[in-house]
């Protein structure tokens, strides 16, 4: 028998591959990140057993908690809000932080890297379209955002993030393509430390609209695991 979690991999990877062959782009340049807040580490197992490479987290005690039971044989993102006071758990187990998104958490992360003598791949959360809710840098204080952060020498700029709205795709659709155009802008600056390699963009509701606006790492929950629990 075929799992729920193995045969829901399989169809993700087909719409990924039909949405990146639609919009002319090679379906291997998406890396697909399944999200496992609120699941189980033995649902872990059986997305990395169906092919799975890339683990997302929001919560750092869960994620170090599962990075313990399930072992570092895979890539893990951290794309919750980060606080301050958790930078360090952070840093000792993600590989890469989706959600810088103000000065002070740059600086908290600086502080740690020196600390343990390391650098810290990183992307910037922009909050495109300016629910209260939401959080990210504005796309108006984006600039400022990256210019601290190519200053520290220990953050790696990779890229930009975003969550669009729940709304239809004439809503979401733009503010991908908004990402897209901030990250072509932030390019053109040319500044130490800051590459867009990352467009971190569209979860199980709008990944397709996002693929189609070029985002190359997607974040995909239910449409793997299946509703939420809780
Ligand atoms: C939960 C979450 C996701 C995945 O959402 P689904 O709708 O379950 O695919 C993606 N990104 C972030 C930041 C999340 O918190």
């Amino acid at each position: 028998m075929v799992s729920n979690i193995t045969s829901n991999v399989l169809l993700i990877r087909e719409r990924i591959a039909r949405a990146a062959e639609a919009a002319g782009r090679s379906p291997e340049e998406i890396c697909l990140v399944a999200v496992t807040k609120n699941r189980t580490p033995e649902e872990i197992r059986e997305a990395l057993a169906a092919g799975i490479t890339d683990i997302g987290e929001n919560r750092v005690q869960e994620a170090l908690a599962k990075v313990e039971a399930v072992g570092r044989g895979c890539r893990w993102h951290m794309i919750g809000t980060l606080q301050t006071n958790k930078v360090r758990a952070a840093l000792g187990f993600a590989d890469l932080i989706h959600s810088l998104d103000r000065p002070e958490l740059a600086l908290a992360i600086d502080r740690e890297a020196r600390r343990a003598g390391r650098t810290v791949p990183v992307l910037i959360q922009v909050n495109v379209s300016g629910e209260a809710t939401k959080h990210g840098v504005a796309p108006e204080g984006l600039r400022a955002l990256v210019e601290q952060a190519s200053a520290l020498e220990t953050l790696e700029v990779q890229g930009l993030m975003t969550i669009a709205p729940l709304a239809g795709p004439d809503v979401v659709r733009p503010v991908f393509a908004r990402l897209r155009r901030l990250a072509e802008e932030v390019a053109s600056w040319q500044l130490p430390r800051v590459e867009m390699r990352w467009l971190s963009m569209g979860m199980s509701g709008d990944f397709e609209l996002a693929i189609a606006e070029g985002a190359n790492l997607v974040r995909i929950g239910t449409a793997i695991f299946g509703p939420r629990p809780g």
